[in-house]
């Protein structure tokens, strides 16, 4: 089943289970202080389990556009590392506001995984909130003893608080999660190793797929739990997860869409997928990025050198040196695989295509300025370079080379690369030592993250504030923007 169909058959499932199909809110949010990317399919809702708004449809479904790359969830380092966590992904979810719960939530999820996907039942395990067993949290309404209706009792794994009960923040709605991991070994390392023994053990190919989030208790300023007065049930399912089960690959960049973009980088880098792994990240990584700065562009964040709009900007810088540093691509790129990108899933997200200039012209603005400072970084490389020479010193300066790094946005791996053709090393040490007294200096002005939602902290002095670090590599440089 192509990615496509999948993501139609989720929905036609609950559409005939009376679910209203809503569109998935924008990406960026706006008008939020604690939140600056839309994280779950749940942010949308937030106001109907806070109670702050009455839902008009009890029963929503939908397909919701998430990005990961701050705050709680920060997914960043993993994307292209790993085979399954991007930064922009497609968060599959049905809704209960105080409609159906529990017995529901878990048959229908049981329902279309094994009987409308067919996924072998052998290959599933589900994990349960200790408490959630019994008559623990309510006699009928135990996730335990419903899933044991459906599943053997010894592929069901209690977990503690920590990994299945989800809280809203301090106080607010909450309750037990119950997930369903699938494992997707071949049959004969299955028999080996019990899949078990793998599920949150950061296997690749043992991996979460789907949430349900069971909200009863309202958490009391003082910590106690109040039954809420209704019942509400919040799931979300990888899109990419569920597309590389269904297709029997075992990474979602081998799955159909992904697959796609990953040609197209390919033939224009003139380089073979699957050739080396590290090639394979920088395609991985390009083809992932896309995503986030295609969408992010068409809900309204253009790159900029603040808030969101830096967020985005730094994520297209990195697949740029990706792209030009590792795959060797030496001018724009990335505009055209937004084209590509619209080809795909313009279908589900008309976006893409209503837009598709814009979005193909700000990502070539951006390239072109980029590439430009790579072109400058370069020229001031190439004149240290010669003083060190000249003055016989077989090491290029940690504080040096930070400064470049740091003023030009110039990548330390490409100083390395180019001291390297000129037989000469890098001081990483004092490198990383400018490094980490910048970090600190900017850590003040970073989110404190509370749960789901982001609390982020004015520093009045510095213009920009709102996100933690990137990554070690490119991370954010607060007053000095290139
Ligand atoms: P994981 O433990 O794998 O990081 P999670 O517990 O953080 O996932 P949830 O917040 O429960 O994920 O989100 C619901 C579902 O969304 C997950 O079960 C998974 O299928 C999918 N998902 C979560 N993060 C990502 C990501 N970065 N890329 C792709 N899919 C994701
Ligand atoms: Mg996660
Ligand atoms: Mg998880
Ligand atoms: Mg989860």
């Amino acid at each position: 089943m192509k990615t496509k169909e999948i993501r139609e058959v989720f929905l036609n499932f609950f559409e005939e289970k009376s679910h209203k199909i809503v569109s998935s809110a924008p990406m960026v949010v706006k008008n939020d202080p604690t939140l600056m990317f839309t994280n779950a399919g749940m942010n949308q809702f937030k106001d109907f389990f806070l109670g702050y708004n009455k839902a008009k449809d009890t029963r929503v479904a939908n397909t919701q556009k998430c990005l990961r790359v701050s705050g709680k969830h920060n997914d960043l380092e993993e994307v292209g590392v790993d085979t399954y966590h991007h930064t922009m992904f497609e968060m599959l979810g049905n809704w209960s506001f105080g409609d159906y719960f529990k017995k529901e939530a878990i048959g229908w999820a049981w329902e279309i995984l094994t009987e409308v996907y067919k996924i072998d039942k052998r290959k599933l395990y589900v994990t349960v909130f200790e408490g959630d067993k019994e008559d623990g949290l309510g006699v009928d309404q135990a996730s335990f003893d419903i899933w044991k209706q459906y599943i053997d009792e010894d592929r069901i794994i209690l977990a503690s608080k920590k990994d299945n009960f989800w809280e809203m923040g301090e106080s607010g709605p909450c309750g037990p999660a119950s997930e369903i991991h699938v494992d997707i070994r071949s049959e004969a390392e299955r028999e080996k190793v019990d899949g078990k023994s793998l599920v949150n053990a950061d296997h690749p190919q043992v991996i979460e797929i789907w949430n349900l989030v069971f909200m009863q208790y309202n958490r009391m300023a003082d910590g106690s739990l109040d039954k809420l007065p209704n019942n509400h049930v919040d799931t979300g399912m990888g899109l990419e997860r569920l597309a590389m089960v269904m297709q029997g690959v075992t990474s979602n960049y081998d799955t159909d869409q992904f697959q796609y973009l990953i040609n197209f980088i390919a033939k224009k880098a003139n380089k073979k997928y699957g050739a080396s792994e590290k090639l394979d990240i920088a395609m991985r990584v390009v083809a992932d990025h896309i995503r986030a700065i295609a969408f992010s562009i068409t809900d309204g964040q253009l790159p900029s050198n603040t808030g969101a709009g830096y967020v985005i900007r730094r994520i297209l810088r990195r697949a740029v040196r990706y792209g030009y540093s590792t795959l060797g691509l030496e001018g724009p790129f990335l505009y055209e695989l937004s084209e590509k990108l619209g080809e795909i899933m313009g279908d589900a997200f008309p976006e893409l295509l209503n837009q598709k200039e814009t979005i193909s012209k700000v990502i070539y603005e951006e390239e072109v300025s980029f590439f430009r400072t790579l072109a400058q970084g370069i020229k001031k490389l190439d004149g240290i370079i010669e003083s060190a020479k000249a003055k016989n010193e077989l090491i290029l300066d940690g504080e040096v080379i930070f400064e470049l790094y740091d003023t030009f946005g110039f990548p330390i791996d490409l100083t390395g690369l180019i001291a390297r053709e000129n037989d000469l090393q890098i001081d990483e040490n004092g490198f990383n030592i400018a490094l980490e007294k910048q970090k600190t200096r900017s850590r003040a002005a970073t989110q404190v993250s509370t749960q789901d939602w982001v609390q982020l902290k004015e520093d009045d002095k510095e213009e920009f504030v709102g996100y933690d670090f990137l990554e070690s590599d490119i991370y954010i440089t607060k007053y000095r923007e290139v």
